[in-house]
């Protein structure tokens, strides 16, 4: 299947137009949810299959220039774990037209990197967070760190990398009592809190739809405590609902990819830290960029690739189809 000669953008058979750029720098992290990966981690991709700094950034580049993208957004596993991320910020944010660039990050190292980042050209964070309680992080992350996502949290706000904000997911029996809180902890720090449906991306394949938390749940129990009203905002291709809290201007947004699919406007394409391209989360095929980068490509050739890869994008996830089955790549892996 071939994309048509629409030079300039991303776009699929359903007419969407891929303006969102998620790159993945690495698989690895340095905590081990345990929604996303087993406690002894994973198999890991070898050195040689990372894409390079300037592979990455040639190829982002090509998406930038040629074909109509305007965020990049890094991501991993945990992308601050990349040695050479303020390097490839700094080269991305010199590309022209200068898209703006975020990073999702668990918040581990984030304090001492953000003013780096900041002055590299990074313009905001999302940082993971899914608890109040240490004891409660540790046995979500199986790492003791919750002192260090929030000195990431703070140290983000000093250097500028706002608005900052806050990503977190709800686990039935762990954490599912904390929305409330999590929402006046944001309130207070003047973070954004969106609360994302636990999706099946899991490496252990444990995702269970009868325990996952859902939007309504979510929504239901901050409305115990809180006001909530449909934000006015233009919605646009956000996957994030959002609310106004109490009259605002403060919101909270709930990403129900599950229960409230938004398939119909997304306007992301992915690149995995090897080089594949993915026309969504969910998809099961890739189109190997790296393959025909070392292969000596020229940048128009990469471009049709990348095009022909999105044009091939299916109009849902699916997750409701009787047929639906699980990506053999775990979000780590792919990019959340
Ligand atoms: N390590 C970084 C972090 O945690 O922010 C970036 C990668 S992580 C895969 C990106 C986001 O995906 C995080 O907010 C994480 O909570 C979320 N996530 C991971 N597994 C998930 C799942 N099965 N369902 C929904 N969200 C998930
Ligand atoms: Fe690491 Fe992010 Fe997965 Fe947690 S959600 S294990 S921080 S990649």
């Amino acid at each position: 299947m071939t994309a048509p000669t629409t030079d300039g953008v991303l776009v699929d058979r359903y007419g969407r137009v891929a303006r969102d750029l998620r790159v993945s720098l690495t698989d690895k992290c340095n905590l081990r949810c345990t929604y996303c990966m087993p406690a002894e981690g994973l198999p890991w991709l070898a050195g040689s299959q990372l894409l390079s700094d300037d592979e990455i950034v040639r190829l982002v580049g090509i998406a930038v220039r040629q074909l109509g993208i305007t965020e990049v957004r890094f991501t991993g596993g945990e992308p601050l774990i990349r040695p050479g991320l303020v390097d490839i910020v700094s080269a991305v944010a010199a590309l022209e037209p200068r898209p703006r660039i975020s990073v999702t990050t668990n918040g581990l190292g984030l304090e001492r990197l953000a003013p780096a980042l900041r002055a590299a050209g990074l313009d905001r964070v999302n940082v993971s967070l899914d608890t109040l309680d240490r004891a409660r992080f540790t046995q979500l992350t199986r790492r003791d760190r919750h002192a260090d996502v929030l000195a990431g949290l703070a140290g983000a706000v000093a250097a500028g990398l706002t608005p900052v904000k806050v990503n977190t997911v709800l686990i039935r029996g762990v954490n599912d009592d904390e929305a409330p809180a999590l929402l006046r902890f944001a309130l207070a720090h003047g973070y954004e809190l969106r609360f994302i449906e636990q999706m099946p991306l899991d490496a252990q394949h444990g995702w269970d739809r009868t325990t996952m938390v859902t939007a309504d749940e979510i929504l239901a129990a901050l409305a115990r405590e809180f006001t909530l009203t449909p934000d006015p905002a233009e919605r646009g291709a956000a996957p994030a609902e959002t609310w106004l809290v109490d009259g605002g201007p403060a919101r909270v947004g709930v990403i129900g990819s599950v229960t409230r699919p938004f398939c119909g406007d997304c306007d992301r394409t992915r690149l995995t830290a090897d080089g594949q391209v993915r026309a969504c989360l969910f998809a099961t095929e890739e189109s190997d960029l790296r393959g025909a980068l070392r292969a000596g490509a020229d940048d128009a050739e990469l471009a049709r690739r990348w095009r022909t890869a999105m044009w091939g994008k299916r109009a849902g996830h699916g997750i409701d189809d009787p047929t639906f089955l699980q990506p053999a790549r775990p979000m780590s892996a792919i990019g959340g």
